[in-house]
């Protein structure tokens, strides 16, 4: 097999792309994936603060990894998710990618925040799924961060599965509100939230994976325990069976849906603009964010239990 690019021994195949690539060219394609993306879709510029949400995995890694080689102002922001030996581990990766290469990284632990209590705590205490309350938690921090800290752009390293999956999972249950948004690049819809950016849209989870292993990087190669059973994973099955018998579907179909679907979803999507949430300021679209009404509930559950405890503690 030979490099598409220079005829040398090819060391990678892209049945979608109908190419190969020994290590140099691949690397150099893969990074010109990236800065397509970052210039089609306007998404931010090098005068621009860039904070990225890592998370230990190749995704976010391999994301900052090539930001800061194309000459981008870059931040890491880690959250503590308090997931057991996961979160410790994914935080070792996050923590070393950064001291060993100089960059800034921010974490925050939600432990230590709030009512002070990580994503087991709240989601035991609500009683809802662990995803649904860590997606709440890591909105609401993502977007604090940066607007508090001043940053331009808020970047994640969701790539092309993840893309094809969510969309999958959006037309199954035809979704308009969720379709109407589903974009690489979210404008702010108030002056405290950023611009939300994915610049590795169109770059599968393989591709994302070559990458990472051809550069060194060290990422936590396990996924998070209630990632299990997740309804996206078995979307991505499928959709991997589907690029399986034909190459270029997944890219094909997010591509295509960016191009005809999704204007005509968000041209009959009328949104008013978020107001401010009482508890925290952030913008919302009612009077408390999603955030601060899953942590009234976690604190009146928390006190309830308390109350009972001492009722029930002897004399
Ligand atoms: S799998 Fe669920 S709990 Fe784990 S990090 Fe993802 S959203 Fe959070
Ligand atoms: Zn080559
Ligand atoms: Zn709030």
């Amino acid at each position: 097999m030979k490099c598409t690019r220079c005829r040398g021994a090819a060391e990678v195949q892209l049945r979608a792309h109908n190419s190969a690539f020994c290590r140099p060219c691949y690397l150099l394609f893969f990074r010109r994936q990236v800065e397509r993306a970052i210039a089609s879709e306007n998404m931010f510029t090098k005068e621009e603060r860039l904070l990225i949400a890592v998370s230990g995995g190749k995704d976010s890694l391999a994301l900052w990894d090539v930001l800061v080689d194309l000459g981008y102002d870059t931040t890491g922001l880690y959250l503590g998710l308090g997931i057991g030996a996961y979160s410790s581990r994914s935080h070792d990766k996050a923590a070393a990618f950064a001291a060993a290469r100089g960059l800034a990284l921010r974490v925050v632990e939600l432990a230590e925040e709030g009512p002070g209590m990580a994503v087991p705590a709240v989601a035991g205490l609500t009683r809802r799924p662990a995803c649904s309350a860590c997606g709440t938690m890591k909105r609401h921090y993502f977007d604090q961060v940066a607007h508090d800290e001043g940053f331009d752009v808020l970047l994640t390293g969701h790539n092309l599965d993840d893309e094809a999956a969510r969309l999958m999972g959006n037309v199954l249950r035809w979704q308009r509100d969720h379709l109407a948004r589903q974009r690489p690049v979210l404008p702010p819809s108030h002056p405290k939230f950023v611009r939300k950016v994915k610049p590795l849209f169109l770059c599968s989870e393989y591709e994302t994976a070559v990458y990472a292993f051809m550069r060194g990087i060290d990422y936590i190669v396990e996924e998070c325990p209630n990632a299990a059973g997740a309804s996206q994973l078995v979307y991505k099955d499928t959709l991997n069976r589907l690029e399986a018998a034909s190459p270029g579907t997944k890219q094909a179909f997010v591509k295509e849906f960016l191009r005809t679907g999704q204007p005509a979803f968000a041209s009959t999507e009328a949104r008013e603009a978020p107001r401010e949430c009482t508890g925290c300021g952030m913008p919302s679209y009612g009077e408390l964010c999603a955030f601060c009404s899953m942590m009234r509930a976690v604190q009146a559950r928390a006190a309830s239990r308390a109350a009972a405890s001492d009722r029930a503690a002897p004399a």
